[in-house]
């Protein structure tokens, strides 16, 4: 058993835990969740964990990751000790362990930092796309304060603590959750077998759907394109969709200015995904349609509001280089949408962006033990 830190239940709802120490250790809110079994049990324990301030078994588990925050357990908890949203604080506490910079420590603390950081990078990232125009008249007057050299340089700089710190993170994570296997899991593993079973679940969502399928869920009865797991697949294969497309038309170094060619088509159905699953997605947190939705972090809103804003403007302009409308109004959507599209990227190991590689990992872990969906 690891060191006790008697700091960490106050340390966890800085990052959105509520009053987890509520928790009389009823066992009401595992045995509800639909996605927990003999082999992961969850999240009853990690409360405990919580109160006796275990952060390395936090850590080192594959369970924080998944949970697909439905709400289901805090729905039933008769202490209100919310259990939902202290999974997802573990898991945004997670995220600021596995990476090295400590900056996420402050995004997820901070709503000052937060707001000032996303602020100004967007301003530097605004002078470091017009450094690629730099015959521009704004990018000459902006060379004489300060160099070229040094607003570029700075842009790859940035870019490149991002990459280091995915990849630091995932390795911490493969570390910490490897300890654990050996301590506790299955000797017999397949690891092509596995990965199949990483992107089924990718692919289908299967485990998210077992939680909207509950008897006593709310969307239990809803049509499959407005439940959560539809929601959440959406967006996540919206982004890919326009991550790839933007990637294919790079490579190809074409405009693609003809709405039929394939990396346009592509990048217009994964757009289309990803304005729908982010309106929706907005549209139930505003309503706050069941207690999953009910409480929204800053930092939540912020990477909703991007990607959703990064879809509209990347429609406005498909529609402008088809009517090649040259305006003033296009030039600044465009900045708009590189400038939001950028700063994603650049977020992705500092925010909630990151389960985007944390969670397949778990799943990976997950399967490598036995289970299967
Ligand atoms: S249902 Fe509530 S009180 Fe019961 S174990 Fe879960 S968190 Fe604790
Ligand atoms: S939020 Fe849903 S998936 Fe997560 S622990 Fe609670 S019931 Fe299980």
């Amino acid at each position: 058993m690891s060191r006790i830190d008697p700091e960490f239940a106050s340390e966890i709802k800085k990052y959105g835990a509520k009053d987890f120490n509520a928790c009389f250790n009823c066992g009401n809110c595992t045995a509800v969740c639909g996605l927990t079994d003999k082999s992961v049990n969850y999240p009853r324990i990690f409360l405990r964990y919580g109160m006796l301030g275990l952060k390395e078994e936090i850590l080192q588990s594959k369970e924080i990751w998944l949970c697909y925050a439905c709400g289901e357990c805090s729905e039933t908890c008769p202490r209100q000790a919310g259990p939902g949203d202290y999974m997802a604080a573990l898991r945004r506490y997670a995220i600021a362990s596995y990476e090295p910079t400590g900056l996420t420590k402050l995004i997820f603390k901070s709503k000052p930092v937060f707001i000032l950081f996303t602020i100004s990078l967007s301003v530097l990232l605004g002078f470091f796309l017009f450094t690629l125009k730099p015959d521009h008249e704004v990018s000459r007057w902006l060379f004489t304060i300060i160099p070229y050299a040094v607003i570029h340089n700075l842009g790859l700089i940035i870019f490149s603590i991002t990459g280091i710190s995915v990849v630091w993170g995932l390795i911490t994570m493969f570390l910490k959750l490897s300890k654990n296997i050996v301590k506790t899991d299955n000797p017999k593993r397949n690891t092509l077998k596995s990965l199949k079973e990483v992107m089924n679940e990718l692919a289908t969502m299967n485990r998210y759907q077992t939680c909207d399928k509950e008897e006593d869920s709310f969307w239990k009865n809803k049509p499959a394109a407005v439940q959560p797991w539809f929601v959440h697949w959406s967006i996540m294969w919206g982004f890919i969709g326009l991550l790839l497309a933007t990637v294919l038309d790079f490579m190809l170094k074409d405009p693609a200015t003809d709405i039929w060619w394939p990396s346009r088509i592509l990048g217009t159905v994964a757009g289309l995904l990803l304005v729908y699953g982010t309106s929706l997605a907005i549209n139930y947190r505003l309503k706050k349609v069941t207690k999953a939705y009910s409480e929204t972090r800053l930092a939540d809103w912020m990477f909703l509001l991007f990607l959703w804003i990064a879809g509209i403007t990347g429609f406005w302009l498909e529609v402008s280089v088809a009517l090649n409308a040259d305006y003033l109004v296009n030039h600044i959507v465009l900045l708009i949408h590189t400038i939001i599209s950028m700063e994603l990227v650049l977020l992705f190991a500092f925010s909630k962006f990151a389960h985007v590689v944390y969670r397949p990992l778990a799943l990976f872990f997950y399967f490598n033990n036995g289970n299967s969906n």
